[in-house]
């Protein structure tokens, strides 16, 4: 992938990792204010058991942080767009839509396919 590429990707990875974290931030702050009332017991937990940032936020945020981390990563080192399954490069139309995917849309339908077995 070119420079260029690489730097849209780059940016799009930053803002959206921006917006998580404000998103997150706010998650945090809010349950702070309205403390001792949690609608989702999911949420609960995981605040009571955690007391860093990352840990706070919600899973599914938590997981995304570090997915987009691992994009990032992945730029600096130049195996972006990569699909770490087969070696292919990763189709522009599957990383603009979904720019932390490590999988080739072949791979990735394997793979849900095997889920769907209860084999992987
Ligand atoms: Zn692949």
């Amino acid at each position: 992938m070119d420079e260029k590429r690489l730097e849209f990707f780059r940016s799009l990875l930053h803002q959206q990792l921006k917006e998580l974290i404000e998103e997150a931030t706010k998650t945090v702050n809010d349950m702070t204010i309205t403390k001792g009332e949690f609608p989702d017991p999911t949420d609960r937990a995981s605040w009571e058991s955690d007391r860093s940032f990352l840990l706070r936020i919600r899973e599914r945020e938590r997981k995304l942080i570090t997915k987009i981390r691992e994009a990032l990563a992945r730029i600096d080192e130049e195996t972006f767009g990569i699909c770490e399954q087969c070696g292919d490069e990763i189709s522009d139309k599957r990383l603009e839509a979904r720019p932390v995917t490590t999988l080739c849309i072949k791979c990735k339908e394997e793979q849900e396919h095997l889920e769907k077995k209860g084999i992987s």
